[in-house]
């Protein structure tokens, strides 16, 4: 009887145009047959608004050395365990032509967070060179976390034109027990760098990790609501997957078990498409952590974007911000061929040069 009821009140809440705090609560719980509801109305949408298609980014992680120290990441500052890394000009240029010559059209540009003078003027000069090799046909997107409105306006001129900075919680509280409290992981920082990229003309981007010690449904929820209100452009998010050499692994036994936070960050996706029905979502790597098929489950219930890691292999053991990253052994051939398969096997088609920029962004520019 109130299997009936949860039911019927999930296929009403799915019923309606928009949907409240409350209802978007009692979406993210949804198990079963309501998740499976959920999943087809999810789909649905996704057929509709974004198609059938899904985009590549070529994700080249080119240093992993971070002057941050997030307590749930593995290559943080204080983790003295890590093998720092930093690509040279040439491999990442490497690795860029690869990408092009693939026709993945796209790459993520990521590494650990620096603000330095140097790393900047490298970055800079390193955008401007893609552009360069690949006669503007490649389109960047960067994810290298906090800077000054001056580093993201140089970059934007220099070409990137999507940026991705999680905000990993928007529960204030929260975020204080995930990060150290001084001025270089303050939350009004990072919401004021999301406002000024979006500001300046980049695709914007964002997202939250699933299942975080102490996090709530209600958190979740509002992490949505959050992303709606910013009017975000494109969202990575994915499970959280505790790493042993962090000091957040301290709290794993309060964790909710891995196949609950796999299913809920499904669920997350799921109602992020619904609400959000034209912007990018990326399958994230971290749901194959978990399952093997799980980025395919992803973009059955409403993900379009798929980050092939095109990093050279021998670097690619030392970018684990998580535990069990999947495919840090294979080669970017393998990874490229084994992705356009998996799509195929999710009902998608891979969207081979095409830069599959955010139709959010598009309509809003309009
Ligand atoms: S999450 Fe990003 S900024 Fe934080 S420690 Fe890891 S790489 Fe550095």
């Amino acid at each position: 009887m109130w299997h009936n009821i949860m039911r019927d009140n999930i296929e009403n809440i799915l019923q309606k145009e928009e949907f409240d705090f409350k209802d978007i609560v009692a979406l993210l719980q949804a198990e079963g047959k309501e998740q499976k509801l959920l999943f087809a109305k999810a789909q649905e949408v996704q057929l509709k608004h974004v198609g059938k298609k899904v985009f590549f980014r070529g994700l080249i992680e080119f240093s992993n050395v971070c002057s941050k120290n997030c307590y749930y990441c593995g290559i943080r500052k204080d983790n003295k365990k890590v093998d720092r890394y930093n690509l040279n000009d040439e491999e990442i240029i490497a690795a860029a032509r690869f990408a092009h010559e693939n026709k993945y059209a796209s790459l993520v540009l990521q590494s650990g967070e620096r603000s330095d003078q140097h790393f900047i003027e490298r970055v800079d000069e390193l955008l401007q060179k893609i552009k360069e090799i690949t006669h503007n046909e490649i389109g960047i997107t960067i994810s290298l976390g906090e800077q000054s409105d001056e580093t993201y306006r140089r970059w934007f001129r220099s070409g990137a034109h999507r940026y991705l900075l999680r905000i990993e919680t928007t529960n204030e509280v929260l975020y204080k027990q995930i990060h150290p409290e001084d001025d270089e992981h303050d939350f009004e920082n990072r919401l004021r760098c999301l406002n000024a990229i979006k500001e300046i003309g980049y695709q914007t981007g964002t997202g939250v990790m699933v299942g975080l010690p102490w996090q709530t449904y209600a958190d979740l929820a509002n992490d949505l609501l959050f992303m709606k209100k910013m009017d975000i452009d494109m969202c990575g998010m994915g499970p959280y997957v505790e790493h042993h050499d962090t000091p957040l692994f301290e709290n794993k036994d309060i964790l909710w078990p891995i196949k609950t936070r796999f299913s809920v960050t499904l669920n997350m996706i799921a109602v992020l498409r619904i609400l959000m029905k034209d912007i990018n979502i990326a399958a994230a790597t971290a749901l194959q952590a978990i399952d093997p098929m799980g980025r395919e489950k992803a973009l059955r219930v409403g993900a379009n974007v798929i980050m092939p890691n095109i990093t050279p292999s021998t670097h690619r053991k030392d970018y684990q911000l998580y535990q069990n990253k999947p495919c840090i052994d294979e080669g970017a051939d393998d990874c490229g061929d084994c992705l356009s398969l998996r799509i195929e096997m999710a009902g998608r088609e891979v969207g081979l040069g095409e830069w599959g920029d955010s139709k959010h962004f598009l309509n809003r520019k309009e």
